[in-house]
């Protein structure tokens, strides 16, 4: 890159740009990977990198293909874009650009078969396969079948292998494997007959079309040259296939991501591409980002000690973030007695933080599953607060998005071209959108989410030259597939996952419970928590400067308070904070109290007491100190001519594996270890605790 060219590019390009940044930027065509954490201006990084190649030259706008993995994240790519002035990038999810370019290329690779979307029906199809085979129909085990199939698609694994697989892999399935295998079976067949299409499909026919159609594939490499993926980290087999298959042997691909907030495992997502792209490419260019821009020091010192307690790979690579914004209010935490109660004070400081000034729609509360929304949505209503239902099923299945829809449906029918905001106005005041809004409650409700409609067709207008209601139509469909609904001016209720990407600037965490978060059936399996606690990282790093983190200690008004908090939120709450104290009833034994530290609850069973945390807390178990410390053990009660568990029990050698003592005084606050044991093993135990060797 001479200066002759970049003295042609507009100086503001890369002023907005820090040095790594930069780095990033600049960097020529050809392999580049971006390690960084959580609001250290990837995605930023990224669109100006894209312009910046655009306007040196080195490649046409049009030839420059940019993925990301949730249709929001994407429209927010497509918006930084035309801001920085750059038409005619392409960026889009996966799923988005196989569709487009399987619908251009189908009549090619197949004819004139026609073919849809299976969208909303999969599960339907799910249960007509099961009833064929006599299976349990209940929706939620079909809920389970559907995404251990999509899972297996998503790995590239076929009815035939799968059995093997799941075996290797153990995975948690409602059905014997070879049931599940068969079930796969049927379904492929049913939708194959019907001529349906599912969204893994879409990757699986487009990578198929480009590998095996070598004009197919020269038409595509002529038009895309250049490539780009953010948050790969949660690439999945499926869509990395597809993504080679577009590179076809070339290298022109940048790819951004934080392995620390994988969040789609167990969809077959993993962070391995991301961590293991300087192996494949080992000329890449490689920045480590650290400066976070987006969040308070206070968020991100949060956040950091969230994301320190992780374990297992992508912990390794983990950087601690510097938060770059000026000092803002400490987060908040807040003990409820029910959800209700956790609900209502939500939607009092929001109404605090509205009458502060912050706009709607830079609030969100964001939770584990879409079920938890409902006491949101009902909270927020009473108060008067708008609001929209990101990422679920919700807004498309609004009555009047049903309807809207079906009527837009038949005037596309009738009249696919043509001015696009006019006739869509048109056709939703027939289906009851007024000029002017209701006063308030459910009426202002619908009229909001018709609103959206609209608004959406004016960003289609703005964006896409000459679309008319049939691609608009198509627009509302595959948005419907995505559960993608469009923005609404109003605080934002998402789940923790449709959260990714995204930053507003005061977040609610709520129902932050064990059994929510992390999730239940995540709490038996150790890299289901740690998934479940980068999820929970994601949810902190979305907050720019208010942060509040809160739970309920029963489900129901009056109901048990059998509830405990999360324990990723040990640790995070100021000592002085009354719901740090009460964490649990207290035992009545008047033995010394011993805590759990974990969670902080109060330790009864002597078994805990050992261990120093609940049965049912998450075990941070060194498994290699463990078996150095078992090794040690074995020789030095052999010296000593006694049995092992004179020396240490195993209860001990495993609090001490989980706990790593560094000092003396660590190691005596393990249970089983006295002033005796300190003063005879204590100076061992730490060495071996070190790494260095024993006796
Ligand atoms: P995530 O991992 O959550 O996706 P990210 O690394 O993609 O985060 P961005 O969303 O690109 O981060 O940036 C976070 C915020 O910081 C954005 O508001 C962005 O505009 C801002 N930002 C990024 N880099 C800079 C910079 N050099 N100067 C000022 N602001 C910046
Ligand atoms: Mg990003």
């Amino acid at each position: 890159m001479g200066s002759a060219r970049q003295s042609k590019l507009r100086p503001s390009l890369l002023e907005g740009l820090d040095p790594e940044q930069r780095a990033v930027a600049c960097a020529p065509r050809g392999p580049v990977c971006v390690l960084a954490g959580a609001g250290t201006g990837k995605t930023r990084t990224i669109t100006h990198r894209i312009a910046y190649l655009v306007d040196s030259g080195h490649v046409a706008a049009g030839q420059v293909l940019a993925v990301t993995f949730t249709a929001r994240a994407a429209g927010e790519m497509r918006a930084r874009l035309r801001r920085l002035g750059v038409e005619g990038a392409q960026a889009r999810t996966f799923h988005a650009a196989a569709l487009r370019q399987l619908r251009y290329f189908w009549p090619r690779v197949v004819g004139d078969r026609q073919w849809d979307l299976l969208e909303g029906n999969k599960l339907r199809l799910v249960g007509q396969a099961a009833n064929r085979l006599g299976m349990p129909t209940e929706i939620e085990v079909l809920r389970d079948l559907a995404s251990e199939i999509e899972w297996a698609k998503a790995s590239l694994v076929g009815p035939d292998d799968y059995p093997a697989v799941a075996g290797r892999l153990s995975r948690d399935i409602p059905e014997p494997a070879a049931r599940l295998a068969e079930l796969y079976r049927m379904y492929e067949k049913l939708k194959n007959d019907a001529r349906l299409l599912d969204f893994d499909d879409l990757l699986l026919h487009t990578t198929a079309a480009l590998e095996e159609h070598s004009a197919v594939a020269e038409e595509f490499r002529d038009r895309y040259r250049c490539f780009i993926v953010d948050e790969y980290q949660d690439v999945t087999p499926a869509q990395q296939r597809l993504l080679d298959a577009w590179l076809g042997g070339r290298d022109d691909l940048t790819v951004v991501g934080d392995a620390n907030q994988t969040i789609y495992s167990f969809g077959g997502a993993s962070p391995r591409p991301l961590l293991e792209f300087t192996r494949r490419f080992p000329d890449a260019t490689v920045v480590r980002l650290e400066r976070d821009y987006r969040s308070t020091p206070q968020v991100v010192s949060l956040a950091n000690q969230v994301i320190g307690a992780a374990r297992g790979r992508p912990a390794g690579s983990r950087l601690r973030l510097v938060g770059q914004q000026p000092d803002g209010p400490p987060p908040r935490f807040g003990e409820h007695d029910d959800e209700a109660a956790e609900a209502a004070a939500v939607a009092a400081r929001i109404r605090e933080l509205l009458d502060a000034g912050v706009p709607p729609s830079e609030i969100a509360v964001l939770y584990r599953v879409n079920a938890q929304s409902e006491a949101y949505e009902q909270a927020l209503s009473e108060a008067g607060i708008p609001y929209l239902v990101r990422g679920g099923e919700r807004f498309f299945a609004r009555r009047e998005i049903r309807q809207a829809m079906a009527a837009l449906r038949t005037a596309a029918a009738a009249e696919p071209d043509g001015e696009l905001v006019p006739r869509v106005r048109q056709v939703l005041a027939g289906a009851g959108l007024t000029e002017s809004p209701p006063a308030g409650g459910a009426a202002k409700e619908r009229w909001d989410a018709l609103l959206a409609l609209v608004e959406l067709a004016e960003e289609l207008a703005a964006t896409t030259e000459g679309a008319g209601l049939a691609r608009y139509v198509a627009e509302l469909e595959h948005r419907a597939a995505a559960q993608h609904p469009p923005t609404v001016e109003g605080v934002t209720l998402a789940s923790l996952h449709a959260a990714k990407g995204l930053e507003w600037d005061a977040v609610f965490l709520v129902g932050l419970a064990e059994g929510t978060v992390p999730i239940q059936r995540a709490s038996g399996d150790g890299d289901a928590v740690e998934e479940e606690r980068r999820l929970f990282y994601v949810g902190v790093t979305r907050a720019r400067k208010h942060l509040s983190l809160t739970w309920a200690l029963s489900r129901t008004p009056g109901g048990r308070p059998n509830r405990r908090r999360s324990r990723f939120l040990h640790g995070l709450m100021p000592e002085d904070h009354p719901a740090a104290k009460l964490a649990r009833p207290q035992p009545k034994s008047s033995g010394p109290k011993a805590r759990c530290r974990v969670c902080g609850g109060a330790l009864t069973a002597t078994m805990e007491v050992k261990l120093g945390r609940c049965a049912t807390c998450p075990a941070d178990l060194d498994e290699d100190l463990l078996a150095r410390l078992r090794e040690w053990r074995v020789e030095r009660a052999r010296q000593l001519k006694v049995p092992a568990y004179v020396v240490f029990t195993d209860a001990t050698l495993v609090a001490i594996a989980e706990q790593r003592p560094t000092d003396d005084s660590a190691l005596v606050s393990i249970s089983g270890i006295g002033a005796t044991k300190l003063e005879r093993f204590g100076a061992e135990v730490l060495a071996v605790v070190r790494g260095a060797d024993g006796p």
